[in-house]
């Protein structure tokens, strides 16, 4: 199975990879095992130079790399280099304080006895990543990873291979280490022998709730310790002293980000029966303004979906909806009369329990809106999910809006700011949305062998 990039603007294959053979997977294996052991001999100082000068060299190919990434899969360009700039700024935080975030941690045991806490590498960590953020989903993975002197492989969509690929050469040209991080055009049978070959310790799973425990049961059979990133079906609060302007603005921006395809975005808009009026004309009204176009033009404002397939799968999720009793309040769906996988946003309330689709995710712009008579009832439609990703609270009164945010079933909560990804901050989600922690000191830990010695 070759990998095969279709640009969803035009329709046409892009670029074919031929998948990876067994000598080069085997090479891959034996030279990331090698890597794994001669890291162990360097300071993580000089790991954090090296991560310094990566980032660096990323940053001066945002433009090339950006719009890579907008004719794989669709991105808007000015939303693709905003990606390169995220790839970099994770970089240059982990470089900065990742030395002093894996510094030994003295404890004390017994009758005043000492003992150290060492971060230390723990073998080779194989990272399957999705298309939707083709670069910082793996930069994600993979700064933590070097920095920690654990070696990566990356099985990429393939979707988006011409990515995997920029991304593979970029390591190359910036002179990494053999071994530190190779992408392989790997197929689900090679993921599986990857998964039981004994040198492999990790699994870093950034997916679909599907896939995600598919392969988390393959890791589990070979004892590889797995982290799950997967997906989500945020609940955006507004409660009735929220400034609804905003949070309309907000929701919908932050929902039709990636024409919809984001993890985080905020796929279910609850909202206090006193404001709903408004805030559901305010949404309206920005929904119907949207411009649909070629991604690498900086006055298109929506994006095509990123595949055929993607298109197929939400037309056929909001027709099921409607048939089972989903009201339409903004009538988009599938573009038929031109080129491209567009999709105009649909805003979609009455999705009823009983609805097959209600606890789905919707992966492209189609929003959901529930009013809410109360904060119980909010709440109740909020944590009513198997996903349990981020969610948002806005309200006037930040010290209620964490009260809210406090019950809220989730991994991450935002306060009058849609959900999104910082270096700083720990990412991931609980339920059906995975477990385990990206970015920030936890996702540096997420792979580490947690050693004590004691003395
Ligand atoms: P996907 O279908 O689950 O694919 C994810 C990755 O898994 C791809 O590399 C895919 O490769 C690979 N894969 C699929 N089936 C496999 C198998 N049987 N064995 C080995 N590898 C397999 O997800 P997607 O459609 O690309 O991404 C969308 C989903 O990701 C959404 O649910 C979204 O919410 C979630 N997501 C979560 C986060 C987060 O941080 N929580 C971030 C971004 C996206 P192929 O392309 O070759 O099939």
């Amino acid at each position: 199975m070759a990998y095969t990039v279709t640009n969803p603007f035009t329709e046409e294959v892009i670029a074919t990879y031929p998948k990876t053979s067994f000598e080069e997977l085997e090479r891959a294996l034996k030279q990331a095992e090698d890597y794994y052991f001669t890291s162990k001999n360097e300071s993580v100082v000089s790991r954090a130079k090296k991560l310094l000068a990566i980032a660096d060299l990323m940053d001066s190919k945002r433009e090339e790399l950006a719009q890579t990434a907008s004719l794989s899969m669709g991105k808007l360009i000015t939303q693709a280099l905003s990606e390169v700039d995220l790839c970099v700024e994770i970089m240059r935080y982990y470089a900065t304080h990742g030395p002093q975030m894996l510094a030994t941690k003295p404890y004390i045991y017994g009758l005043r006895r000492e003992a150290f806490l060492h971060y230390e590498s723990s073998g080779i960590v194989l990272a399957v990543e999705p298309w939707n953020f083709p670069y910082s989903q793996v930069i994600r993975v993979f700064a933590p990873n070097y920095l920690l002197g654990n070696p990566v492989i990356l099985k990429h969509a393939s979707q988006v291979a011409t990515c995997a690929q920029a991304l593979d050469d970029l390591m190359s040209e910036a002179n990494l280490a053999p071994g530190a991080f190779k992408n392989l055009f790997l197929s689900y049978q090679q993921v599986d022998e990857v998964l039981a070959d004994k040198r492999v310790s990790g699994l870093a799973v950034t997916g679909s709730s599907q896939v995600g425990q598919k392969l988390a049961a393959k890791a589990a059979a070979n004892l590889v310790k797995t982290s799950l990133e997967l997906g989500g079906n945020d609940a955006f609060l507004v409660l009735k002293d929220a400034d609804v302007a905003k949070a309309a603005h907000d929701a919908v921006s932050a929902r039709l980000r990636n024409c919809g395809q984001v993890c985080t975005a905020p796929k279910r808009l609850i909202v206090a029966k006193e404001v709903a009026d408004e805030f559901i004309k305010l949404v309206t009204d920005e929904l119907n303004k949207v411009k649909l176009g070629n991604p690498l033009e900086k006055t298109t404002t929506l994006a095509p979906l990123a595949s055929k397939a993607g298109l197929e799968l939400l037309d056929e999720q909001v027709t099921m909806a409607c048939e089972n009793g989903a009201k339409v309040l903004v009538a988009g769906g599938k573009v038929t009369e031109k080129n491209g996988y567009f999709y105009r946003p649909v805003l979609l309330t009455g999705l009823e329990k009983q609805n097959p689709l209600y606890d789905q995710e919707f992966f492209g712009p189609v929003l959901q809106v529930y009013v809410a008579n109360d904060e119980v009832e909010m709440l109740s439609i909020a944590n009513d999910s198997s996903y349990g990703l981020a969610g948002a609270v806005y309200s006037q009164d930040k010290v209620h809006a964490d009260e809210l945010a406090q019950k809220l079933s989730t991994g991450q909560v935002f306060i009058n700011q849609p959900a999104t990804s910082h270096p700083e901050l720990p990412f991931g989600g609980v339920k059906n949305s995975g477990y385990g922690r990206e970015l920030s000191d936890l996702g540096l830990y997420e792979f580490a062998n947690c050693k004590i010695i004691a003395w």
